[in-house]
């Protein structure tokens, strides 16, 4: 089972990736830790990598569709994968399926976890970590006991200036642009499934597991 996890940030990807991984058996791929990881070992596309990063710059499409093919070119891969933040461009998907168009890998399936902006909105913005000893928190889905205050050792949440409303609608914008047509590549070829992504991980879990049986009927 080749899959392909898409949606917006928030609406639960890295959570689904690794029930996946663990349901399945299958290598979870994240393209954001194969980046880490090549500039960490210093590999020929890791120190590629390495000055986008420094730089707080995207690494390019074609570094990211490399060290992704590397990493297929792996054979823990051949029973399948899931992918997590790859293909995030329509140059992305195309590449990828050129790739296992010609290693007769077939196609994959693309899981798109569907939520409502305002949604993800407020899944975002509500984050709050405590500098001190790291630990998370949200506004609705996790609060402190005390506002403001963690948990575990006392000290003052904040939020990261990631998680403000204006960086957030900005995030959501640049992700709608690019990954719309990617949504688009995958269902005029009949490849895209839409899954309800509101609820907690183990509801959507449930309506992905659905979707995958269906198929395999
Ligand atoms: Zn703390």
């Amino acid at each position: 089972m080749q899959l392909v996890l898409l949606g917006a940030p928030g609406a639960g990807k890295g959570t689904q990736g690794e029930l996946l991984e663990k349901e399945f058996s299958l290598p979870r791929i994240a393209s954001g830790d194969l980046i880490r990881q090549a500039v960490k070992q210093g590999t020929r596309l890791g120190e590629q990598a390495r000055a986008y990063v420094a730089q707080g710059e995207l690494v390019p499409d074609e570094l990211v569709t490399e060290l992704v093919k590397e990493r297929l070119a792996a054979p823990d891969t051949e029973a399948g994968f899931i992918l997590d933040g790859f293909p995030r461009t329509l140059t992305q998907a195309q590449s990828l399926a050129e790739y296992l168009a010609a290693q007769n890998r077939g196609a994959v399936t693309a899981l798109f976890l569907a939520l409502d902006e305002e949604v993800l909105l407020h899944r975002l913005t509500g984050r709050r970590f405590c500098p001190r000893c790291g630990t998370s928190f949200h506004l609705t889905g996790r609060p402190p006991k005390r506002e403001g205050i963690c948990d575990a050792c006392g000290g003052q949440l904040e939020q990261r200036p990631d998680d403000t409303e204006t960086v957030i609608r900005n995030r959501l914008r640049v992700y709608r642009q690019e990954t719309e047509p990617v949504l688009d590549f995958y269902a005029d070829k009949g490849l895209l499934q839409r899954v309800d992504g509101s609820g907690d991980p183990e509801a959507i879990f449930s309506r992905i597991q659905a979707v995958l049986g269906e198929k395999r009927l």
